[in-house]
């Protein structure tokens, strides 16, 4: 059996995939949006502000965090994508997330 470096093994893998882009696959996700309540909410901005690396501005994949220019964290929880990632990502445990009421939330398509 030939031994192969898997960073070689991967790009032969993937070289005969079409292109993705993700932008277009995240039009085909549907969101059922609870305008009553929020599902994720940023417990306290003083701490926010001692953060100096802000990582939630860059691990969610939705683009769901985001700074004003007097520094407040905002969170645009209606395009979340429910991956869960802020659970663990803040430094601070500074996020506050639970899943979307029943009936709302985000809808993948399969197939
Ligand atoms: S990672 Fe957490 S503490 Fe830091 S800015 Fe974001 S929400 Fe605030
Ligand atoms: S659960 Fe994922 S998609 Fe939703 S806000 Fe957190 S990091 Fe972003």
């Amino acid at each position: 059996m030939t031994q192969r470096k898997h960073g070689t093994l991967s790009l032969e893998l993937t070289a005969n995939l079409p292109p993705t882009n993700v932008d277009d696959l995240l039009l085909s996700v549907k969101y059922y949006v609870d305008e009553e309540c929020a599902h994720i909410r940023v417990r306290d901005q003083k701490v926010c502000g001692e953060c100096a690396q802000t990582p939630c501005l860059d691990f969610c994949p939705a683009g769901v965090f985001t700074q004003d220019r007097g520094g407040t964290i905002l969170v645009g929880y209606q395009a979340c994508l429910e991956c869960g990632s802020c659970r663990i990502g803040c430094p601070y445990r500074n996020i506050d997330w639970n899943l979307p009421r029943g009936g709302y939330g985000v809808a993948y398509k399969f197939g």
